[in-house]
């Protein structure tokens, strides 16, 4: 039976080259050819960071990494302003709440970005807030955030800017020290063509101060630990070590093709799924639709759960629906990391047929 081609937004397709790699003889972490090739993925990251600041590998999945920045950045009692138009916006407030940090809200319609100037108004009425958590690309809507706008709506206050870039690191174009966000949250089964295992942190200066000088304990996310790991080019504990050659050749193939050049591969894919949804009658779900990923409204009387199964079990491609209140009601497509026109083109037409024959 033919394999199922992903494009779903978290894991998504992984290249041959990739995969070879991850399948590649089993080193021994503390040793040196092993940081060699550690030291290559942290400098290379950098250029796809857009970043001089410090970066840190988990083995762990998105999540992980965000629990890392809201350990990191917070101490218990401190007040955190989170920007929630999605599942993941929940998601930084759901940290916060575990770790006994205040949070003020943001809530804005899931399909709609936030309004930056919101953003200026809560941090002048609330002088205390000691970190923004927002997102780049909010994946259950498939919206893009202003992170600029934003950045510029935090900068000059005592506020840190952590910003969960998981499924938005290289296809949204994201300038973090140019801009000015501390903290950029990523994962290796987004567009960074790798299977889920490895959460990715990029930490300014200023959220370095504050790492260093927080009173919170931690242990497995603990950065003071990690970052003097980094020094020796070694992670506190044992990394997947496989997984760090898969990210690495990634990063290798993003470089070659260029960051801007994949951003905008990214901006025409995302261009071509537009147009050609809107052109089979569907209506965009998301007001500020993202490059990564589109997501279309359902059209009354199809049946969701029907149209993905079938999509699956004939065309042998898997998207996703909608999450939460949102299941049955969008489908979204992704077209992030692995991906070429043609790909898209592909599914885009077993859509449209499955939708013709509903
Ligand atoms: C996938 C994703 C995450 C993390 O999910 P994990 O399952 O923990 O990897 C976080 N934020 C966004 C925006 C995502 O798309």
């Amino acid at each position: 039976m033919k394999d199922k081609r992903l494009f779903t937004p978290g894991p998504t397709e992984v290249p041959k080259e990739v995969l070879k790699a991850i399948s590649g003889k089993v080193m021994h972490h503390r040793k040196k050819e092993f940081s060699g090739i550690f030291e290559n993925v942290i400098k290379n990251s950098a250029s796809v960071f857009r970043s001089q600041g410090e970066i840190f590998l988990f083995s762990s999945s998105g999540t992980g990494a965000m629990e890392a920045s809201v350990v990191n950045l917070t101490s218990p009692g401190d007040k955190a302003l989170v920007i929630i138009a999605g599942k993941f916006g929940q998601r930084w407030a759901q940290l916060c709440s575990a770790f006994d940090v205040e949070t003020e809200i943001i809530d804005c319609p899931w399909g709609e970005a936030v309004d930056p100037q919101k953003i200026k108004d809560s941090l002048q009425a609330n002088p205390d807030i000691k970190a923004v958590f927002t997102t780049l690309l909010e994946t259950s809507t498939a919206v893009v955030h202003p992170i600029k706008e934003i950045a510029e709506a935090v900068r000059g206050t005592n506020a840190l800017l952590a910003v969960d870039a998981v499924s938005g690191l290289s296809c949204e174009e994201l300038e973090t020290d140019q801009w000015g966000v501390d903290v950029v949250v990523a994962a290796s089964h987004k567009a960074l063509m790798n299977p889920p295992g490895l959460g990715l942190l990029c930490v300014s200066d200023k959220a370095k101060r504050a790492y260093e000088n927080n009173a919170r304990k931690s242990y497995y996310w603990d950065l003071k630990k990690a970052s003097a790991s980094l020094k020796n080019l070694q992670t506190p504990y044992t990394p997947a070590v496989n997984m760090v050659y898969g990210l690495d050749k990634a990063i290798e193939m993003i470089l070659a093709e260029g960051v801007e050049n994949v951003w905008q591969r990214h901006r025409d894919l995302a261009g071509v799924a537009r147009e050609a949804l809107q052109d089979m009658g569907l209506e965009l779900f998301s007001t500020s639709p993202s490059n990564g990923l589109t997501a279309v409204k359902v059209p009354e009387g199809k049946d969701c759960k029907k149209i993905l199964t079938n999509l699956e079990e004939n065309a042998r491609m898997v998207f996703a629906g909608g999450q939460s209140h949102l299941k049955g009601k969008i489908i979204r497509i992704a077209h992030m990391g692995w991906c070429a026109e043609k790909d898209l083109r592909r599914a885009l037409d077993a859509l449209k047929k499955e939708l013709e024959k509903q």
